[in-house]
């Protein structure tokens, strides 16, 4: 990796999924979750990847770390092509590039005392022996915040928020530069959500550590983020900084979105914007600018002619070819004004 180049470079990132039907289960189609994705990620720094469930940033989250296989597209983490990677090298590449699931059961051995779930990251890695694994996964259980006796103990012995401190305990493990959290704190209470997003926030800071925010609520990314990609079926629509994304957000799905996290002043007066009908199937994703369907701003052409995602400022980029008089109409009060 050389100076100033981005830990994470992602381009055109795509990834199709087969549907099979009839008899022989031919392939009738293609679930189009994630289409020609890009953006970059530095040393440290923290991206939120949002949008409503489905919109593929689940996907994206698992593509680059080749939990599922990229249908095309390029990753680059320190300069390195993670999609050209054999056996051997992913191996070496997950203990740089961590993930933490919504749901830790998917990824805590039910069966195993925590203990030995900590131990294993070194045991795969040949690290250390076996006092030292037990030090290191007491140390690790002490960082998160939870007693070190809990090494004795299983994963349903725990609460919902102290299985995830062991999830990201785990993570940590090998000491990676990337963590992909993936609906992290989705699952949980807001007060043990913020206790959790505090902690990773202590160690990015610790440990110089990048993260990628997965999350369809843009409330819980919206203090953790540098930087926000808004997806929509599949695409990114709308990327910038947190504070000029919350300030005045160009795309109208993020004007959406941003409209749709509550206030807590309860006299404050509502100018949510209620999205129109469903989110079309990924199967057979609308013509032109995939938001059309729902968009309060559609004019004819945006059926027939895609938007490209475009730099407008200051390192932002909006996929909408009528941006300016949208966010123009918006700072007015809306659409008709
Ligand atoms: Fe709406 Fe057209 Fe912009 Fe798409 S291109 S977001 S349909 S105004």
């Amino acid at each position: 990796m050389s100076v100033g180049e981005p830990l994470l470079q992602v381009r055109g990132l795509t990834k199709h999924f087969p549907v099979r039907g009839g008899i022989f289960l031919r392939t009738v189609g293609q679930v189009h979750a994630v289409d020609d994705v890009s953006f970059d990620l530095d040393v440290g720094e923290t991206l939120g990847l949002v949008g409503e469930s489905g919109c593929g940033k689940s996907t994206v989250g698992k593509a680059l770390l080749r939990l599922y296989e990229p249908t095309s597209g390029t990753v680059l983490f320190e300069g390195r092509d993670v999609v050209a990677m054999n056996r051997a090298e992913l191996r070496r590449l997950r203990r740089d590039i961590q993930i933490v699931l919504q749901d830790p059961f998917e990824s805590l051995n039910a069966r195993h005392t925590v203990g030995k779930i900590l131990e294993e990251p070194f045991v795969i890695h040949r690290l250390g022996t076996p006092a030292e694994r037990r030090r290191w996964a007491a140390e690790l259980l002490e960082r998160v915040g939870l007693p070190a006796v809990a090494a004795n103990r299983f994963p349903h012995e725990f609460s919902g928020g102290q299985r995830q401190r062991i999830g990201i305990a785990r993570a940590i493990a090998l000491r990676p530069k990337l963590i992909v959290c993936d609906e992290a704190v989705s699952a949980l209470d807001v007060s043990i959500q913020s206790q959790i997003l505090n902690l990773l926030l202590d160690l990015q800071r610790e440990m110089n550590l990048a993260l990628i925010f997965i999350a369809h609520d843009l409330a819980v990314v919206k203090h953790v983020s540098d930087r926000i990609a808004v997806m929509y079926l599949g695409e990114v629509v709308e990327t910038a900084t947190a504070d000029d994304i919350y300030a005045a957000p160009r795309h109208p799905y993020t004007q959406a979105l941003i409209s749709a996290i509550p206030v807590p002043d309860p006299t404050a007066q509502s100018d949510r914007v209620v999205l129109v009908g469903d989110v079309p199937s990924p199967i057979d994703p609308p013509r032109g600018c995939r938001f059309h369907t729902r968009c309060r701003y559609a004019r004819d052409d945006c059926g027939h002619i895609k938007p490209a995602l475009e730099s407008v400022h200051d390192g932002a980029s909006v996929a909408c070819h009528y941006w300016e008089s949208v966010s123009e109409a918006e700072r007015l009060g809306g659409v008709g004004t």
